[in-house]
């Protein structure tokens, strides 16, 4: 890996960020808070919250098994994504090279950031090898995104072209792993401390249930989890977020029952699919969705969507042709859907 200093655009590397008010004083008891010109009334809103989550990060810390220091919290994973460009791309210089197809916002925040974004199409079974995604960099990619399990195939990707990329590659990798609580493997995770230019991304969104709390997370070496709070919004996780993830994070056993049964519901629905005369193929999949190709994927989409049913129409990405992918729900929603494709005609 070449110097974090040297990956890290100068102005990043040299901002003074911005000091809040309640970071300016560390270790002291404080009970008379005049220090940020808030109202003294409406407690517990009128407050400012904690700039770095630290109650949040002290349970994640325990559940995830990586230490506080290598844990970034934002709105979503989605700002760590947008973060990631703006410390080490340069606008207009740098480029980043991410697998293809895969989720959508990798390519639209190098976009925002005026970044080129090389894409390298998987293979016909979604896999990719490191040699592929390597001979597609030169000297200015910073970056390789990967997404394991890959949206929105749903696949994972080779573990051993994963780990070619992270020992091969100079610049940063950022493994998008939102859908690991789905899946058997050791996320990798895990292994941060083997891999000081990976960045690991989690989120709240999927297997917690909780995509409208607006909480990510990134995992990496303390050099780049500082460098994500220095460009960070100051309060950039407000703070009935964070009191809601407290709760719910205390309470784990409730996500282990969810993910139980929705990798029931999943294998029940992969089969019945298979079995539909519409449905050309079922993918193999490691998240809580499946990819599946279909006899006509947008007639069927706009039938399903007539009777108030929708699902993801991916006719349209490259090597997904006639592809739908179904986010499997409640039983309910799961039979409603079935049951309505099988009258499909
Ligand atoms: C859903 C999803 C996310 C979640 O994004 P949030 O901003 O945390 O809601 C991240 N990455 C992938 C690949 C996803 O499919």
């Amino acid at each position: 890996m070449k110097e974090l200093k040297e990956l890290c655009r100068a102005n990043i590397w040299n901002l003074s960020p911005y000091s809040c008010a309640r970071t300016e004083f560390s270790g002291k008891k404080a009970h008379n808070f005049l220090d940020a010109n808030e109202n003294p009334y409406n407690d517990p809103y009128n407050r400012y919250p904690d700039p770095f989550q630290t109650d949040v990060k002290k349970v994640l810390s325990k559940i995830k098994d990586v230490p506080v220091e290598n844990i970034f919290l934002g709105n979503g994973s989605d700002e760590a994504i947008d973060l990631v460009y703006r410390i080490f791309c340069n606008p207009g210089i740098d480029n980043v090279v991410a697998i293809a197809p895969t989720y959508g916002m990798y390519q639209v925040c190098a976009d925002v950031n005026d970044v080129e974004y090389r894409q390298v199409l998987l293979d016909e079974n979604y896999q990719i090898t490191a040699d592929k995604l390597l001979s597609a960099c030169d000297d200015h990619t910073k970056v390789i995104w990967i997404c394991s399990p890959n949206n929105p195939t749903g696949n994972l990707i080779n573990p051993e072209a994963i780990v070619g990329v992270l020992q091969r590659f100079d610049g940063i990798v950022v493994l998008d792993e939102a859908y690991s609580d789905f899946s058997s493997i050791q996320p990798f995770r895990s292994y941060l401390s083997k891999f000081p230019n990976m960045i690991v991304l989690n989120t709240m969104s999927k297997a917690w249930g909780c995509a409208a709390l607006r909480l990510g997370m990134a995992f990496a070496s303390k050099d780049i989890i500082d460098l994500f709070n220095k460009v960070k919004y100051p309060y950039n996780v407000n703070l009935l977020t964070q009191q809601h993830a407290l709760e719910v994070l205390n309470d784990p056993y409730q996500v282990d029952e969810w993910v139980k049964n929705l990798l029931q519901e999943r294998g029940k629905m992969v089969t019945a699919f298979t079995e539909l005369p519409i449905c050309v193929k079922v993918y193999p999949t490691d998240a809580n969705f499946f990819l599946a190709k279909m006899t006509d994927a947008q007639a069927i989409y706009d039938y399903l969507v007539d009777k108030g049913i929708i699902v993801r129409n991916r006719n349209r990405v490259q090597l997904c042709e006639n592809c739908l992918r179904i986010t499997i729900g409640k039983k309910s929603e799961n039979i409603e859907l079935l049951s309505a494709l099988r009258q499909y005609q």
